[in-house]
C-alpha cells in the first residue's frame, strides 16, 4: 500500500520539517466527546497529522509560513467512515432489485461464482473508492474477495480500507475453502498486521454461510492477529428463523456462545435483536453497523438503534453494498438514520442531527477499533477531513450546521476531501485517478455478468 493513506511519520525530524497548512471554514465540526463546533477557526495540519486546532488568528500567529485555505459558508468536519460495505459490489449495481434477501443471494452468488477475479474486483473496487470520497467517505470496512487487490485499488483512488479475507463456508472466488482458507487467513493477517489508522479484517459472512466450528477457528485467528471481525448478524427475520432451526440458537445468541462477540467484533445489521441480546451486544463491547438503507430496500426491519445508543454500542453507519443499496452514500444513511427511528419509536426526539453525524464520523471509527486515529478532528488525529458546501439554496440558511447535513445536505455538496493531509478530492474532482476511466471501466464489465445471470 502507498505510504500516503496510513503515515505514521508525526513526531519525526522529517515531519517536523513539513509545511503547514492550515484550513478555515465557517463552521468546523470536530465531533470531539462535547460535539463542539467552532467558528472563526481552523484546524492545521502538517505531515498528515492535525497540530493545532482553534481560533484562525492564533493557528495563524503560531505557524506564519502556513499555507492558509478558507471556506466560506462551508463546513469541516472528519471524514465518513462507511461501516459495512461490498466495495466491488458496484458491479452488481441495479441487477438483483425489489427482492427479498434470499432471492437476492440465490441470483447475486453464483453471479458472483462466474465473474469475480483480481481484474473484475479491481476495476469494481476502484470505481467503489472514488464514489465513496465524492460522498465524503475515507474509510470503509469492506467484506469481499482478494484483499491486496482491494487495498490496492482504494490506495489508488486515495481511501482508506479496512479488509482481509471473507468466508463464506465453501470455497470462495479466490478458489480456497476449508484449511486451506484458514491457513491463508493466517498468513494475510500475519504479514498485515494491526499499526495506527489499520486493521486487518477477518469476516466470516454470516451464521447461516459459515459453520459454528469454522466460526470458532476464526474468532481463535482474529485473537492472535489483533485482528477486526465483520460478520451480518440477525439481519432478517428469514435468517433468525433458520439459523435458530439450524442451530438451536438465534444469530446473536450463537455468536456470543462460540466467543465470537467482543470489542474487535462489528455486526452487521444487527436488525433482529432479543433484549438478551442487545445486553448482551452492550456487555461484550461488540460494535454494529447500522445499514438503514439495505434494511429498508430488503424488508428486512427497523433496527433498535436508539436502544444501541442508550446501552452505551459503538454504532456506525454502513451502506451495505451496492448491490443491495445501490449507492455508497452516507448522507443517505444519516437522513435515513435521522427520521426513520424517529417514526419508529413515535418520538421526535431520538437521535438529534449531532448524534447522527458522529455516528457517521468517530461512530464507525469507534466501531472499527480506529478512533484513537481517525474520526474527529483532534490535535494528534489523522487528517481525514472533508469540506462539505452550505452555500447552496437547498441548504440555506444555516442554524445549525449538523441540522444541514443530516436534513438537507446531500453527497453532491461534498467538495473536498482530505485522507492524512492528501487531497483527494479537489472542488468536487478526484485528484489521482482519471474519473471517466474508472467509470468506463465499471460499465465494461456489464456484459459479463449478463452473461454470467443468463446462466443462472
Ligand atoms: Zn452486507
Amino acid at each position: 500500500m502507498t505510504s500516503h493513506v496510513h503515515p505514521e511519520t508525526s513526531g519525526s525530524e522529517s515531519a517536523l520539517n513539513s509545511p503547514v497548512e492550515i484550513f478555515s471554514a465557517e463552521w468546523i465540526l470536530t465531533v470531539d466527546q462535547n460535539d463542539t463546533v467552532l467558528t472563526e477557526s481552523a484546524i492545521a495540519v502538517q505531515a498528515g497529522v492535525i497540530i493545532a486546532v482553534g481560533p484562525l488568528a492564533d493557528l495563524l500567529r503560531a505557524h506564519p509560513s502556513a499555507t492558509h485555505q478558507h471556506f466560506d459558508q462551508s463546513v469541516l468536519m472528519p471524514g465518513m467512515v462507511n461501516a459495512h460495505t461490498h466495495l466491488g459490489m458496484t458491479m452488481f449495481r441495479g441487477l438483483a432489485d425489489d427482492r427479498n434477501l434470499q432471492q437476492f443471494l440465490d441470483l447475486v452468488m453464483p453471479a458472483e461464482a462466474a465473474v469475480l477475479r483480481e481484474q473484475s474486483v479491481s476495476v469494481a473496487t476502484a470505481a467503489a473508492a472514488l464514489e465513496s470520497v465524492h460522498a465524503g467517505v475515507t474509510t470503509a470496512l469492506d467484506m469481499y474477495y482478494f484483499p491486496d487487490v482491494v487495498v490496492a485499488a482504494c490506495d489508488r483512488v486515495g481511501m482508506r480500507v479496512m479488509t482481509g479475507t471473507t468466508f463464506l463456508g465453501s470455497v470462495g472466488p479466490e478458489g480456497r475453502g476449508g484449511s486451506a482458507q484458514m491457513e491463508w487467513t493466517e498468513q494475510w493477517l500475519a504479514s498485515n498486521p494491526a499499526r495506527p489508522g489499520w486493521r486487518p479484517v477477518v469476516a466470516p459472512h454470516s451464521t447461516y454461510l459459515v459453520s459454528p466450528e469454522d466460526l470458532q477457528l476464526i474468532a481463535e485467528i482474529a485473537q492472535r492477529h489483533d485482528a477486526t471481525i465483520h460478520i451480518h448478524a440477525a439481519e432478517s427475520k428469514g435468517e433468525l428463523d433458520s439459523v435458530l432451526a439450524q442451530h438451536g440458537r438465534r444469530p446473536v445468541e450463537l455468536l456470543d456462545h462460540l466467543g465470537l462477540l467482543g470489542p474487535r467484533t462489528v455486526l452487521a445489521h444487527a436488525v433482529h435483536l432479543s433484549d438478551d441480546e442487545l445486553a448482551r451486544v452492550a456487555a461484550t463491547q461488540t460494535s454494529v453497523a447500522h445499514c438503514p438503507s439495505s434494511n429498508l430496500k430488503l424488508a428486512s426491519g427497523f433496527a433498535r438503534v436508539p436502544e444501541m445508543f442508550a446501552a452505551g454500542v459503538a454504532v456506525g453507519l454502513g451502506t451495505d453494498g451496492p448491490a443491495s443499496s445501490n449507492d455508497l452514500d452516507l448522507f443517505a444513511a444519516m437522513r435515513l438514520t435521522g427520521l426513520i427511528h424517529k417514526a419508529v419509536t413515535g418520538d421526535a426526539t431520538v437521535l438529534p442531527a449531532a448524534q447522527v453525524v458522529r455516528a457517521a464520523t468517530l461512530g464507525g471509527a469507534a466501531a472499527l477499533g480506529l478512533s484513537e486515529s481517525i474520526g474527529s478532528l483532534e490535535v494528534g488525529k489523522q487528517a481525514d477531513c472533508i469540506c462539505v458546501d452550505l452555500s447552496r439554496v437547498h441548504t440555506q440558511p444555516v442554524y445549525d450546521p449538523n441540522s444541514a447535513l443530516v436534513y438537507a445536505a446531500g453527497r453532491d455538496d461534498v467538495r473536498h476531501v482530505w485522507v492524512a493531509g492528501q487531497e483527494v478530492l479537489r472542488d468536487g474532482i478526484a485528484t489521482r485517478v482519471d474519473e471517466a476511466e474508472v467509470t468506463a471501466g465499471l460499465n465494461e464489465l456489464r456484459a459479463e455478468v449478463l452473461a454470467a445471470v443468463a446462466s443462472v
